[in-house]
């Protein structure tokens, strides 16, 4: 496909984390050496599946620790590497302080993986995990577009720090990313921005909201209906394909949507139900808008956000992907099957 110079190491950051999991597997199975980076070497619960993994493959691992809010901390693990996949970011709903606890890492990180790379004579290229939520805020971003489709060419300008507080820190994230690569002209910066990850992990996280996701599917948490919300929907290890291909294929450039279905929630849970129905509390049915609208404030979700979001379609348009990259994507009912397995494996759900 095209030529992987194996002499010299790639570094990921956040290596322990979901999406990075299978990253880190891919790049290992091609026999290449992996600076991981982590919070906490000595945290083997978290990191202790990286070195497993390594033993089993082609490639070998070395971890480091690094924080997104220290400066210089990724320094060491850059030291030689050729590229950089940066997929640290935080990703989660429970949070008080936006700013301190989403956007000052994501933003403050990203600048400062970056300054390794700078810092780095032998970085040549850098491959940043943004996401679809840099490209759209909320559903209704769409609502003027053909076919409701969101491109690359797309920047989400309507989260704030109050309002999908995730989403503005991703779009700050790669708007700091793209500046910073602006300024500079020793590496090359190309940005992958998934939809929604589903599937299987390299081990099964209960700390991933992907997982918790998938989780709320079959506990019975949602057994009464779900809201009628559209998302691109995207298998991790597709994800891990996507990144590879972005850093080692010197034609790659610019931003990708990563994405392999666009698709209403109740289409995620029709695929489960082909597999599973009757013997999991899946959910039933889609909730009317109003109904949601009107519990919103008691179920953690604002109001602005359910008359934003749901009932209004969203798609994302993966062909630079397929184009350039040479991506193929999974079928729906694969990832969402294999996904919802490793917690059945797990024994996450009681029957
Ligand atoms: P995840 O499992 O929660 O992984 C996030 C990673 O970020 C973890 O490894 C975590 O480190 C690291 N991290 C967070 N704060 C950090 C800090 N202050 N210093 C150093 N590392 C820190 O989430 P994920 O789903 O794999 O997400 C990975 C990337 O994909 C993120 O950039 C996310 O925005 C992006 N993304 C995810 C999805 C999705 O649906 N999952 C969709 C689009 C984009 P620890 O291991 O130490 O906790």
């Amino acid at each position: 496909m095209f030529e992987i110079d194996k002499s010299m190491p790639v570094m990921v950051t956040g290596a322990a984390g979901y999406v990075a999991g299978r990253l880190v597997e891919r790049l290992l199975d091609e026999g290449l050496t992996v600076h991981a980076t982590v919070r906490s070497v000595d945290n083997h619960e978290r990191v202790g599946h990286l070195s497993a993994l390594a033993e089993t493959k082609l490639g070998t691992i070395k971890l480091f620790e690094a924080d997104l809010l220290e400066e210089g901390s990724f320094a060491e693990a850059a030291n030689g590497c050729q590229i950089i996949f940066h997929t640290a970011s935080p990703f989660f709903t429970d949070f008080k302080d936006p700013q301190k606890e989403l956007v000052d890492p994501a933003v403050k990180g990203t600048r400062n993986v970056l300054d390794a790379a700078s810092n780095t004579q032998s970085v040549t290229r850098v491959v940043v995990t943004s996401s679809c939520a840099a490209v759209y805020g909320d559903n209704c971003d769409a609502k003027n577009k053909p076919n409701f489709t969101m491109s690359e060419a797309d920047w989400n300008v309507t989260s704030s720090l109050v309002h999908n507080s995730y989403h503005y820190s991703k779009v700050m994230a790669e708007r700091a990313a793209w500046e910073v690569s602006e300024a500079q002209s020793q590496w090359q910066l190309v940005t992958i921005n998934p939809s929604f990850v589903f599937g299987p992990g390299v081990k099964m996280d209960l700390s991933s909201e992907s997982t918790q996701v998938t989780k709320m599917f079959g506990d019975g948490s949602a057994e009464a209906g779900m809201p009628n919300m559209y998302t691109g929907l995207i298998d991790v290890r597709d994800l891990a394909e996507a990144h590879f291909r972005a850093g080692f294929n010197p034609e790659a450039s610019g931003r990708y949507i990563i994405s392999g279905s666009n698709v209403p929630f109740a289409e995620i849970i029709s695929a489960l139900a082909e597999k599973y129905a009757g013997q999991y509390p899946l959910p039933k049915r889609t909730i009317p808008k109003f109904l949601v609208w009107l519990v919103a404030p008691m179920s953690g979700m604002t109001r602005r956000f359910a008359s934003r979001n749901i009932g209004h379609i969203v798609n994302v348009d993966n062909s630079k992907s397929i184009r350039e990259l040479g991506m193929t994507y999974r079928p729906l009912g694969e990832t969402v099957q294999e996904g919802f397995q490793q917690l059945i494996d797990a024994g996450v759900f009681k029957k």
